[in-house]
């Protein structure tokens, strides 16, 4: 039996023409993209498109558009064996995290993927991402389930767990890294399932679709010589009720006694402080050093080797749960969907 996937294009690259007369990129009509690959008709894969009726830049996605992208998976997941969202590359990885929270005990594919270069210009990236996307989407094990039950998001010929990702390159075709967690699969001649990395440990229970989001969240990303005054308005923002905390090497943040004061007020206050560290690669361990030591003393939440698109959508996924300050804390520390490894 031929698989069978759903196609949600919600915009980016991928979909966009040069407009003349703006010469800026402008999203165009799904059914005309479409045209770009007639090729796809040649897999062995059936596909139905749902196309967003405004695509839109990823710039301007938010937590209704993760919504509306878990919604539309909700009402079609028993109806096909895989998914495969378009999206601009921009905030790809924002998405595919808060998707992997929001969903849980996949039993089938949901990939992500865009491009460099719209899929009407000679050079695009596109057509390849796209046709592999749809083939791992439907891939099948020889017992019958899903290769990769997980959200992920392939380019540029590798498939990564989306809620590790990061997009490092504006420029090159291999936008997205995962610095702290192998691919799932590689695409050469043939495409290679990583197994021993892919998780199927949640594919027996029932999937959960959960739409529970809360937006008072914010980031405070240290530099040498922040200002005092800065922190004192960044901590204090009417409802806050989580920060992401950016911070250097293995989670370590100044020692003055003004700063540590003001994250003990925040905390005071019920305020979730989420350690994050601003290195690409590595973790957070904190009392390392006695710069972290601190920080952990006063109630600061360890991030791990968690990503900060993973770390943000986290928070505000688990701060829309009915759940209470600690086990919040509990939570954020705990590996849920994959996003963090703390050996
Ligand atoms: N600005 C575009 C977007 O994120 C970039 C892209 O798709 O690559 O929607």
């Amino acid at each position: 039996m031929p698989g069978k996937v759903l196609l949600i294009y919600t915009g980016g690259t991928i979909g966009m023409v040069d407009d003349p007369e703006s010469g800026s990129l402008k999203a165009i009509n799904f059914k005309d993209l479409i045209n770009f690959i007639p090729d796809l008709k040649r897999l062995k894969i059936e596909i139905d498109t749902y196309a967003f009726e405004k695509p839109i830049d990823s710039s301007n996605a938010d937590d209704r558009f993760w919504i509306k992208i878990v919604e539309i998976i909700k009402q079609n997941y028993f109806s096909y064996d895989g998914f495969v969202i378009l999206h601009g590359t921009d905030t790809m990885a924002y998405t595919g995290s808060a998707l992997s929270f929001m969903i849980s005990n996949l039993s089938k594919p949901i990939i992500l993927t865009g491009a460099q270069l719209p899929l009407g210009t000679l050079r695009t990236d596109g057509r390849e991402n796209l046709i592999s996307a749809i083939e791992i989407a439907s891939a099948k094990r020889k017992d019958g389930r899903a290769w990769v039950p997980e959200v992920a998001i392939y380019f540029e010929n590798k498939l990564y767990r989306a809620n590790r990702t990061h997009k490092y390159n504006a420029e090159y075709f291999d936008a997205f890294e995962s610095p702290n967690y192998p691919p799932l699969a590689e695409a050469g001649i043939h495409i290679y399932y990583n197994e021993k990395v892919i998780n199927y440990s949640n594919t027996e229970e029932i999937v959960n679709f959960n739409t529970q989001l809360d937006r008072n969240v914010a980031v405070l990303k240290l530099f040498p010589g922040i200002n005092e005054n800065v922190v004192e308005q960044i901590l204090n923002i009417d409802g806050l009720r989580g920060i992401v905390l950016e911070t250097y090497g293995t989670g370590n943040a100044p020692t003055y006694k003004w700063f540590l004061n003001k994250l003990k007020a925040a905390i005071d206050k019920n305020i979730i402080i989420y350690n994050v560290t601003q290195c690409n690669a590595g973790r957070v361990e904190l009392g390392r050093y006695e710069t972290s030591k601190y920080l952990r003393d006063l109630g600061v939440v360890s991030g791990y080797d968690i990503t900060f698109e993973a770390a943000i959508t986290k928070l505000m996924f688990l701060l829309g749960q009915e759940l209470s300050f600690e086990q919040i804390r509990h939570y954020l520390e705990s590996n849920i969907a994959g996003e963090i490894s703390k050996n």
